[in-house]
């Protein structure tokens, strides 16, 4: 199973995708994950992402290509579910054609869609470890008791002047991507309002149909 979750920031890709990982057995890709992380260690991709991430831009696409691959790569080219890659029409070519060269082409291309009311609102709420990654909402899902309030963090990406040039750049150069996606029929859109368990609820659907008929 080869799924793309495509989606603006907040929509619930990241969560969306950890279900998948636990109740399906997926590997998650999310170039999100992998830039932060190299800026962590200061890598030298990670140095060159720095500044794109902490002012919402995207980083150049090159970068996030090679990452992108060596990830899909290193999971055996299947079983996954990549999220925030592709986000430019650049990108989904060069996903696409990566994978059809390698006789495992993409699956499902499923699209969150949510009002900008509630990203504003889920992103501003949002927070994460600072080791594991995970994400909490202040007010739906708090980071539980034990964990020490130092090791919760507010993303740079998740302050009000970043959050609004991230709806900005999704709105021009993501967006877009619903129709070539639609045009090589992998696009299914998903409302993404409503409780983590609903959406998934609805991504599974999508997804057991495409199992049922492929047996
Ligand atoms: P995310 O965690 O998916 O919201 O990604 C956080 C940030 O990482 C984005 O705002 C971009 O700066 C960068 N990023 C992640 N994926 C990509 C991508 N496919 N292309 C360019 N920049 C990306």
């Amino acid at each position: 199973m080869r799924i793309a979750l495509f989606g603006p920031p907040g929509a619930g890709k990241g969560t969306q995708a950890a279900l998948l990982v636990k109740r399906l057995g997926l590997a998650h890709i999310s170039t999100g994950n992998i830039i932060r992380a190299a800026i962590k260690q200061d890598s030298p991709a990670g140095a060159e992402a720095r500044a794109y991430v902490r002012e919402g831009r995207l980083v150049p696409g090159k970068l996030v290509r090679k990452m992108a691959e060596d990830a899909i790569a290193d999971h055996g080219y299947d079983n996954f579910v990549i999220d925030g890659y592709p986000r430019t029409t650049e990108q989904a070519n060069w996903l696409e054609g990566f994978l059809e060269s390698h006789g495992r082409p993409l699956e499902h291309v499923l699209s969150l869609y949510l009002p900008d009311a509630i990203i504003i609102e889920r992103l501003s709420r949002r927070r994460i470890h600072r080791e594991t990654g995970e994400n909490f909402h202040l007010d739906f899902k708090p980071p539980p008791a034990d964990v020490p309030a130092d090791m919760i963090l507010q993303r740079s990406d998740d302050r009000p002047e970043a959050i609004q040039r991230r709806l900005d750049v999704y709105r021009e150069q993501t967006h877009p991507l619903e129709d070539h996606f639609r045009r090589h029929g992998l696009l299914v859109r998903i409302d993404a309002v409503g409780s983590v368990e609903e959406v998934h609820e609805r991504i599974k659907s999508v997804i057991t149909g495409n199992l049922v008929n492929e047996r």
